[in-house]
């Protein structure tokens, strides 16, 4: 019979999932390998570091992070409501004060009494599932010590990525009237693949942008890694003005149905998921910064409008293979009392990891009560995003987007809104039950 709890990794979702528990009256402890153990994101031993940006996206529940705030408040989140009390002014966006932020997640953790222990965790034994659940919450830079045992514990190797992922964009937002399906060299019409083209003027236009575009800089560590691997699209265009046209936009195959011929270029997007409301864009991962990736996407016809639910990225970013390891509820397949959650998870974002953090304590108290676990409607964003990350092949970290959740009927300018109203009396229905 489960008594305690173990979570491994006091970040955002370590300290959601720990201030729950405790609230329920369940033994805690908790462990942080920071200070004395550092990573190469985070810069101070604070619990709950945000390790980049302080804000913590929009509070409007007509955009995705806003909604998922709501959600989480009514979930009762203490993250959200310690971020409300060291707000800082940034419009409609959630900003903190990070030094204070942390802080005052300390200190709820000390006086709610969860044990919290300042070490590496490195072992896993089956003896301790007996009577412990264990929450794996190490983040995007989990130690590496602890990897291995993961790895050897769960007899997989499904556990260890490089992010290098292409933007992923909302179904509902191109202009498919641009567009063609086709699949390459097959002369029948449609195809698993939506196609792009550019002529020749527009490709122009389209590499000088890229070739000026502002990228992110790349540390050393990452650069031998990842590019060995991977081409980011600005660092193929580096090569030359037809490295594209003969790397992940050439045209050759292609037939499109209005000129009956290859177009100049083409830019393929793949389906993301089984809704065929996510698409990606086939072989474009990138490390330019976000608004210009926007800018770049916009100069094509059927993205005029489009929105970007996934930008792209390569950085160090660990996370498990959740689909293959982990069931609906965010527990191992094959190893009863051992959860996941945060980016580990395939969460990505603060909010994100913290919100999973609390659906998985959730979880776990359950267990500890003998009940049954819970499956979050769909219509939700939480539940739509463990949906996602339990889910999706491959798995690619996933953050809040209304592309995710289930289509509604509606005029274009009120899907959002619709989405939206329609989540939230899901989630306040569930919690009802
Ligand atoms: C470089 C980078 C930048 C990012 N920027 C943003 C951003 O600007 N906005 C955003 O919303 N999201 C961002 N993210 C996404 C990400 O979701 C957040 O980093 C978020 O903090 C993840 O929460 P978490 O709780 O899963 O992990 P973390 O908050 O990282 O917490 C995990 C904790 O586990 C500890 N730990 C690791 N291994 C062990 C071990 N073996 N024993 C004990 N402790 C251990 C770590 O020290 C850490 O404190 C970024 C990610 C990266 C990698």
């Amino acid at each position: 019979m489960i008594g305690q709890v173990k979570i491994i990794g006091g970040g955002l979702a370590g300290c959601e999932a720990a201030l729950f528990l405790s609230d329920h009256g369940v033994p805690v402890t908790l462990y942080e390998m920071r200070p004395a153990c550092s990573t190469e994101v985070h810069a101070t031993g604070d619990l709950a570091e945000l390790v980049c940006s302080n804000s913590l996206k929009s509070t409007d529940p007509n955009t995705a992070s806003g909604l998922l705030k709501e959600e989480m408040r009514l979930l009762k989140s203490h993250l959200l409501e310690i971020a409300e009390a060291c707000r800082v002014p940034a419009g409609s966006a959630l900003a903190v004060d990070r030094k204070q932020f942390s802080e005052l997640i300390g200190q709820r953790v000390t006086t709610a009494s969860i044990r919290l222990v300042r070490e590496e965790y490195t072992q896993l034994d089956s003896e301790d599932f007996r009577r412990t659940a264990v929450m794996i919450c190490t983040g995007p830079a989990t130690s590496e010590r602890f990897m291995r045992t993961l790895s050897r514990f769960m007899s997989t190797t499904e556990l260890f990525f490089f992010d290098a992922v292409a933007p992923v964009v909302d179904s509902e937002t191109i202009d498919f009237s641009c567009a063609f399906e086709a699949d390459r060299y097959k002369e029948e019409e449609g195809g698993a693949y939506v196609n792009l083209p550019l002529d020749e003027e527009l490709y122009g236009r389209f590499y000088r942008a890229l070739i000026e575009a502002e990228k992110i800089a790349v540390p050393d560590f990452e650069r031998k890694y990842l590019f060995d691997r991977c081409q980011p699209i600005e660092e193929i265009a580096r090569g030359g003005y037809d490295a594209l046209r003969y790397g992940p936009m050439k045209p050759i195959g292609l037939i499109d149905p209005k000129t009956n011929r290859e177009p100049y270029a083409a830019i393929q997007l793949r389906q993301e998921n089984a809704a065929k409301n996510l698409y990606n864009l086939v072989g474009f991962q990138t490390r330019l910064k976000w608004n210009e990736q926007k800018r770049l996407l916009r100069l094509i016809p059927a993205l005029r409008e489009v929105e970007i639910v996934r930008y792209g990225v390569m950085h160090r970013n660990t996370y498990l293979n959740t689909p293959k390891l982990f069931d609906a509820h965010l527990e191992s397949k094959t190893r009863p009392n051992l959860f996941v959650a945060g980016q580990m998870s395939g969460m990505e974002g603060y909010m994100e990891s913290a919100v999973s953090g609390l659906v998985v304590a959730g979880q776990v108290l359950r267990r500890i009560q003998g009940k049954p676990l819970l499956d979050y409607p769909i219509e939700t964003m939480v539940g739509a995003l463990i949906a996602y990350i339990t889910q999706a092949d491959p798995l690619r970290p996933m953050y809040a987007n209304f592309g995710i959740l289930p289509p509604v009927k509606g005029k274009k300018k009120e899907i959002r809104s619709l989405k939206s109203g329609r989540a939230l009396r899901a989630m306040e229905a569930f919690l009802s039950e």
